[in-house]
């Protein structure tokens, strides 16, 4: 760990909340100290308010803000003068003291401050960093860990014996900081938590973090204790598609609606989840408070939802005595779960959370193996996890998570996804919260999308292996399949039947049809397990309805794609699967349809373009979007009750009326 602080760069921030942004920076940038929105920043300047008096305020690190990319709106600041009285009250609970620091903020815009404000304010120094350092972790997570900070840090750091992040905490770390701090103090060390420094100069403040960090990184060399490494794991057996569909319905049952659950397709988490002691290991709760990542060895507890549920209840039962008040447990869904078999997932109620839990995890799993290595990781005690499972600055978070998208948690998978109607139906899915996974012949289709929720795949949706291996990668991404919209199709040329050859009649089946039928066989499964059960939307095509001359293959095969979802739709309504067909017709906005080619067929009707892309009963021009728009809907609640509809989208058509 070494300090990378610059002092070019530091002059190009002028005052003290402005080098608090660059050091705070600093400090995001390595995983190795902090991650996601983990720890936090402070500093104390003296400012004139709107009346004219001078008061000290605490600029601390606000809810939302990442130290990586934090900024001066990033930071609250709240009147010192106040903070400092409550911390000498002798109680105050969460809810209170969250009432209070509201109250004192002086800007009312600031996101909310963090849970550890306090503690920053009773700190005697006008700048304050505090992370959760891996190497702090891995030690005081030990049997001897407070003897081990003793042994590498002297009396140069206050020592804080666990206690949850919150008022107790910050009254604790006040009075031992006034009764054990002298010249000579450096930090403060948080057993089973994380380290403070602190200083009145940023890049002083900065730099005894990075200090007192390398000291126990060096500690955790000098014991064979830091570069730890797994033996290497047996391979998962191919296919694991069925597997994690059956795991994410049950997670979703305990969790009372869909969840993501992420397959992290890497050997580290796989031979932590084949390691011999895994059961022990990684049911002893979290690392550090910061994240609460419920975890679930699973072959302890069998793969049904009774089998969660009844661990959950057993846990209740066993650690209830400890609860201050009676109190419902909000969430108690894993976050991570460890098969031997499968490797390790992680939970989310959107693809973005399963990945940050598993860049959590994957420090957890080093902290673990340190810790093992010097000797035994012994996290906290039973107590401490339950208070914390039902915390209720935690339960506060949830219910700030507010109302969530239609699809949340929920996964749509999209043939023929990199153009016209298929890319209008990713993005339809995508800002309805679903995670999509995409597939296409284009390979455009990898980088559709940025977003952890997007998963595009190349692929020949008519090849039976390239379809195999797109669904096995996709599904391992999200854990299951929920809504299936079958859009790729081919549309030859026009032909008349005289001229039709056999090739050409048999390739269109083969994309419009036969690849339909093996996606909806392959599917099937996977759709079963769905939370809220599957959803198929099939995009027909005015052609079933009222074909025309010339289009015999393409016709043919839509009108045979549409009888098999009438079968599908008999067949899976016991497994409450429902399946509709959409019909569009004159789409215009799509690839195929260039202006050239428009202009040429307006002119075979004798038209401008315009009045010809309105050539419908309502005068209206239908686009790519429109039809992706009602695809969706089909699959969200207001098509709930219906399954073998066929609907027309394309203005009014005489010959389909
Ligand atoms: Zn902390």
């Amino acid at each position: 760990m070494k300090s990378l602080w610059n002092d070019n760069n530091a002059t190009q921030y002028q005052d003290a909340l402005g080098l608090r942004v660059y050091s705070s920076r600093l400090l995001g940038q390595d995983p190795n100290l902090v991650l996601h929105g983990g720890g936090n920043t402070s500093v104390k300047i003296t400012e004139t308010n709107l009346v004219g008096d001078k008061e000290e305020r605490l600029y601390v690190k606000g809810s939302g803000w990442d130290l990586a990319t934090i900024e001066a709106a990033g930071f609250t600041p709240l009147r010192m003068a106040h903070l400092l009285k409550l911390a000498k009250l002798e109680h105050l609970s969460d809810p209170q003291m969250v009432n209070e620091l509201k109250t004192q903020m002086t800007d009312a815009s600031a996101p909310s401050p963090s849970v550890e404000t306090i503690l920053h304010a009773t700190l005697p120094y006008k700048y304050v960093e505090h992370t959760h350092a891996d190497a702090i972790v891995s030690i005081t997570n030990t049997v001897e860990g407070e003897q081990r900070i003793r042994s590498i840090y002297g009396d140069r750091v206050v020592i804080i014996p666990y206690v949850m992040p919150g008022f107790d905490l910050a009254r604790l770390c006040a009075q031992r900081f006034a009764t054990e701090a002298h010249d000579d103090t450096l930090g403060m060390v948080l057993l089973n938590h994380g380290i403070f420094s602190f200083a009145d100069s940023a890049k002083l403040s900065y730099e005894r973090m990075i200090d007192l960090v390398a000291l126990a990184e060096d500690y955790l060399a000098s014991k064979n204790a830091w570069g730890v490494s797994l033996a290497a794991p047996r391979p998962s057996k191919a296919p694991i598609r069925g597997q994690m569909a059956a795991l994410r319905r049950d997670i979703s049952r305990v969790a009372g609606f869909p969840m993501i659950v992420a397959h992290q397709n890497n050997d580290k988490g796989l031979a932590f989840a084949q390691h011999p002691e895994v059961g022990t290991l990684s049911q002893q709760g979290p690392a550090t408070p910061d994240h609460v990542i419920r975890t679930k060895y699973m072959p302890m507890l069998g793969r049904d939802a009774d089998g969660f549920a009844s661990h959950y209840k057993k846990y209740f039962d066993t650690h209830a005595p400890h609860a201050k008040q009676p109190k419902t447990m909000l969430d108690p869904t894993p976050r991570v779960v460890l098969d031997p078999e499968l490797g390790l997932c992680t939970v989310g109620r959107s693809a973005k959370d399963a990945d940050i839990t598993a860049d959590i995890y994957d420090h957890t799993i080093d902290v673990i193996l340190r810790a093992t290595a010097l000797g035994g990781f012994k996290a906290l005690p039973p107590e401490h996890l339950f208070d914390m499972e039902y915390w209720d600055l935690e339960q506060a978070k949830l219910n700030q998570s507010g109302a969530l998208p239609v699809f949340a948690g929920e996964v749509a998978l999209i043939t023929g996804g990199a153009s016209g109607i298929g890319k209008a139906c990713v993005d339809a899915m995508l800002k309805r919260g679903a995670a999509v996974i995409a597939l296409d012949i284009n390979a455009d289709i990898a980088t559709l999308h940025q977003g952890k929720d997007y998963r595009g795949i190349q692929c020949d949706v008519s090849d039976g292996l390239q379809l195999n291996s797109a669904l096995e990668t996709g599904i391992a991404a999200f854990g299951g399949l929920d809504m299936l919209v079958l859009n790729a199709g081919v549309f030859p040329g026009g032909k008349r039947i005289a001229s039709l050859e056999d090739d050409e009649w048999h390739q269109v089946f083969k994309v419009n049809l036969d690849a339909n039928l093996a996606l909806m066989r392959e599917c099937h499964p996977l759709l079963k397990l769905a939370p809220r059960n599957g959803r198929v939307v099939i995009m027909g095509s005015k052609n079933v309805l009222a074909p025309g001359p010339g289009a015999a293959a393409y016709s043919a095969s839509k009108s045979a794609l549409v009888q098999l979802m009438r079968i599908a739709a008999l067949e899976w309504a016991e497994d409450g699967i429902r399946i509709n067909a959409l019909h569009p017709d004159a789409v215009f906005d799509t690839a195929i349809w260039t202006g050239e080619v428009l202009a040429a067929r307006a002119g075979h009707y004798g038209m401008n373009v315009d009045d010809y892309k309105r050539k419908n009963l309502l005068k209206t021009e239908i686009c790519s979007q429109d039809v992706a728009e009602l695809a969706a809907e089909m699959c969200g609640p207001l098509f709930a009750k219906t399954t073998a509809a066929q609907v027309p989208i394309d203005g009014g058509n005489e010959r389909v009326i």
